[in-house]
């Protein structure tokens, strides 16, 4: 078996690991586990002896300390085995051109889909790279299985390295990142880690600390029915005031109205009979009290709406989904110091991110694993259009094997 980054990758993303969210199992998809074994074999392959998949699907292993200091953190290296239920992710068939000239990139499967130059910029920092794509009729799977790879490989170069010195390394694929349960059945005490990191993000050289704060809300509407030949002055319909409060939404604070550091209210789901409607929302915002600001701008919506429907009622349920990593990152600043250092080292400027989104990282923060997201090169995630180069791939790899360096010389 070769065992470049690449030809890694091209191994994984050939294997369907979609997630389902609707499945109650764990992992939610069995197909997952395939490539869970898969990855255990080449572990163990390249000299990881304990190299085992466990019965929640997780896939955990050690790259033993070989420095003479036994102070040296163990950190681990994380990233997830599932592909995200957006777009399909069977029968991916991976297309690699070699030494990209430029120019937009069709894709032979379904020529409608192109990868511009004007709509993905990052293709400009690509000249003379081999750059991977889906043929168009399926996701890539570049998130995360360029992770992956990326940490197999580097974990091959360490224990083929004596002379590269570092810590205890412990490794942590998870299945069903996608839907939000990458990490529910993750045992942290078996994993025995100090800091973390998921290989995860984006554009090479990126670090990213910060994640979206998430909450989610439940409205729950009670009309007043009745027949509608009697209806006249009586009837409240649930539909109608669902409808309302919808349109009510500041049209400012949406997904498709917002970036950068700027959260929204996103309504994700809406049913309804005449009698009984519910609105399902998701909340965002990188500060707790932008989360509740929104939350009471909603609350504050409803209640004017409902002002008009004096017979019917609501309930406004908000549930917590996840927090903002930065709260924990901050108290450990060593952490994500030296990830940048380990970008700097491995030759890249870099740069500074936050997730418009959560990740893994962000539930083991505050699980008690603070964990940053370094790059793992892909772009445009979930898609058909995805895509990700061998080299930065590469440079992922880098940057690992930097950063063991880093932890164990500032012992
Ligand atoms: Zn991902």
């Amino acid at each position: 078996m070769t065992d470049t980054v690449t030809d890694r990758f091209l191994r994984y993303v050939v294997i369907d690991t979609q997630s389902d969210a609707k499945s109650p199992s764990q992992p939610s998809t069995a197909k997952q586990l395939t490539l869970g074994r898969i990855l255990v074999e080449e572990l163990l392959e390249i000299g990881i002896t304990d190299a085992h998949l466990d019965e929640h699907g997780y896939v955990y292993a050690t790259i033993p300390a070989n420095s003479g200091k036994n102070n040296v953190p163990v950190i681990c290296l994380c990233a997830h085995m599932d592909t995200a239920p957006d777009f399909s992710g069977s029968n991916v068939k991976p297309q690699l051109i070699r030494n990209y000239q430029g120019g937009d990139i069709t894709l032979p499967g379904d020529k409608q889909r192109v990868i511009r130059v004007s709509e993905h910029p990052e293709l400009k920092n690509q000249h003379g790279n081999d750059i991977i794509t889906s043929d168009g009729t399926t996701l890539l799977g570049a998130d995360d299985k360029a992770g992956l790879a990326e940490i197999v490989t580097a974990a091959q170069i360490l224990l083929n390295s004596p002379d590269i010195k570092h810590g205890a390394i412990r490794i942590l694929f998870t299945p069903d990142e996608e839907i939000a349960r990458g990490v529910e059945k993750a045992d942290l005490k078996k994993l025995g880690a100090d800091f973390g990191y998921t290989l995860d993000g984006e554009t090479a050289g990126t670090v990213e600390d910060e994640t979206f704060s998430a909450d989610s809300v439940e409205i729950a509407i009670t009309g007043v029915a009745i027949h509608p030949g009697f209806a006249f002055g009586r009837m409240e319909n649930a539909i109608r005031i669902a409808g309302a409060i919808v349109d009510r939404l500041p049209k400012d604070m949406a997904p498709e109205s917002t970036q950068g550091k700027q959260g929204f209210i996103h309504p994700t789901g809406i049913s309804g009979a005449m009698e009984k409607a519910s609105i399902s929302l998701i909340i965002r915002d990188f500060t707790d009290e932008g989360l509740t600001t929104k939350e009471t701008l909603l609350e504050d919506i409803v209640r004017d709406v409902m002002k008009s429907y004096p017979g019917s009622s609501y309930r406004f349920t908000v549930t917590q989904q996840y927090r903002n990593m930065k709260n924990v990152l901050d108290q450990n600043p060593q952490v994500v110091d030296n990830a940048m250092e380990a970008v700097r080292r491995a030759g890249m400027t870099p740069v500074r991110g936050s997730i418009r989104g959560g990740t893994d990282g962000s539930r083991l923060s505050f699980m008690g694993l603070p964990c940053p997201n370094i790059f793992a090169g892909g772009h445009a995630f979930h898609s058909p259009l995805e895509w990700v180069s061998s080299q930065d791939m590469g440079k992922a790899v880098d940057t690992i094997i930097e950063l063991a360096k880093i932890w164990e010389e500032r012992a």
